[in-house]
């Protein structure tokens, strides 16, 4: 999970502070000395966690009392306030045009994640109802062009490309003009990197800079380089001027010292993350809910989010109404799971549950080998086995447990839970028609 180590240390050192009725200084000093070691263990930029922790010894020394909290509850409120402002507050939108298109160039260095990036933003637009092209500008790298022509397809937008000859300018001009004459409303430029800062880089950039007018200039930056990304943020920054950060494999990063700290040291907020490999693994960043996650009070309103994207309200009222009649089948469960794994991964979503990022629930072992094995399953039957389990004999079990790459035994399991779980909406129906009959339930 993302800031795993951090979050586990600040819980526990704000816990002991949570139960007591009254604070000392003495109190307050001990406990700000571990969120200094915690923060500093998570590769925060130093002096930002210095600026952090006056700020917040400050407040909570200072604090009137609140008649609905007790000074610890108190504690964990103002870090959270705080956590949220070293972020940047409030969620950063992109700046649209008033007069379309709106140009959008991605930088950063090579292996940051730009092209990839490219791909999952011209996604995430195309879905908002935008129509976006995207401009392959890096010349440099070897199969940077064919990268984005696959990334493109995936996501269904177009890719403009001019190959390898001339240059990224040259590229580029021609490019706005081939999306402004198709009707294009978003452009997306993938500039090239290098491996390293250079005058040359910064050169080009701004040569395409001058010569598109970018309405947003993102700098793409690897979150596992700690504060490496923080540095290339604030040269990037200084030298080309950027508008906003995307934090890649924000997923793999186990401490988060740069989404701690780049807002912070450049003045630029993150507008997104990057949470996988995968085109849809792009979400807008939300400082307050991150800064929820962190302390183990849970992001319920991107778990709701996530829900609402994935299902479909008629949908889940149908289901309902299957339910309570007993004619829920093989197929719905089907619909059910697809549903479930359209959300994400199962582990991302119980970072989201309040209470210790979803700790207890982990414990379970949600196994999600498990789904395939069901849906391999149910899959493997007949149109006819999953409208009427009760004809799955014998011989049709073996068929199935072959098809479907699993045992009899799995088949069996599956079979008998369905059937317990029919059961069981059976009596829960019968209860809600009693329950209704007795005018407790309206
Ligand atoms: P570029 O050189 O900046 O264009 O980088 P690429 O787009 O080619 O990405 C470099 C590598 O990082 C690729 O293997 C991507 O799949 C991977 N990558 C990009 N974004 C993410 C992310 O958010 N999470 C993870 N886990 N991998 C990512």
């Amino acid at each position: 999970m993302v800031f795993e180590g951090l979050a586990e240390k600040l819980q526990n050192t704000l816990k002991k502070l949570k139960g007591k009725g009254k604070l000392t200084e003495q109190d307050v000093a001990e406990a700000m000395r571990e969120v200094k070691l915690a923060l500093l263990e998570a590769d925060v930029n130093f002096k930002v966690v210095k600026d952090f922790v006056k700020k917040v010894k400050e407040r909570a020394i200072g604090v009137d009392v609140l008649e609905s909290l007790t000074p610890g509850q108190q504690v964990i409120k103002i870090v959270n306030e705080e956590l949220t402002d070293l972020m940047g507050q409030t969620q950063s939108k992109l700046t649209f045009a008033s007069t379309p298109p709106t140009i959008i160039m991605l930088v950063g260095l090579q292996g940051a994640g730009k092209t990839t990036t490219c791909g999952k933003l011209s996604g995430l637009l195309k879905k908002q109802g935008k129509r976006p092209l995207l401009i392959a500008g890096d010349i440099y790298r070897p199969a940077a062009i064919k990268q984005l022509q696959v990334v493109g397809s995936q996501v269904d937008v177009p890719v403009f490309t001019m190959g390898d000859k001339l240059s990224p300018v040259d590229i580029v001009k021609a490019g706005v003009e081939h999306g402004i004459n198709h009707g294009n409303d978003v452009i997306i430029i993938d500039t090239a990197g290098r491996l390293h800062i250079n005058e040359e880089l910064m050169e080009e950039l701004q040569d395409v800079k001058s010569t598109t007018k970018p309405h947003e200039i993102l700098l793409v930056i690897d979150s596992m380089t700690g504060q490496d990304a923080v540095n290339v943020a604030e040269e990037f920054n200084g030298k080309l001027g950027i508008d906003g950060v995307i934090l890649t494999k924000l997923d793999g990063d186990t401490r988060g010292g740069a989404a701690l700290s780049v807002r912070a040291v450049t003045n630029k907020p993150i507008k997104y993350v990057g949470l996988g490999e995968k085109l849809e693994d792009l979400e807008p960043f939300h400082p307050d809910r991150m800064a929820s996650r962190i302390l183990g009070m849970g992001d319920v309103l991107s778990l709701i989010e996530k829900a609402q994207a994935s299902f479909d309200a008629e949908k889940a009222k149908e289901l309902h109404n299957k339910m309570k009649t007993q004619q829920f089948t093989f197929e719905d469960f089907l619909e059910q799971l697809q549903q479930v794994k359209n959300m994400g991964p199962i582990s991302q979503l119980l970072d989201m549950v309040p209470g210790a990022g979803g700790k207890q629930l982990k414990n379970l072992e949600v196994d999600e080998k498990e789904l395939v094995h069901i849906q391999a399953i149910i899959q493997s039957m007949t149109k006819e086995e999953r409208l009427n389990p009760s004809i799955i004999n014998g011989s049709r079990r073996k068929r199935v447990a072959k098809g479907s790459g699993t045992s009899v035994q799995q088949v069996n399991r599956l079979l008998k839970q369905f059937e317990q779980t029919r059961k069981m909406m059976k009596q829960f129906a019968d209860m809600e028609k009693s329950m209704k009959k007795g005018g407790k339930f309206k």
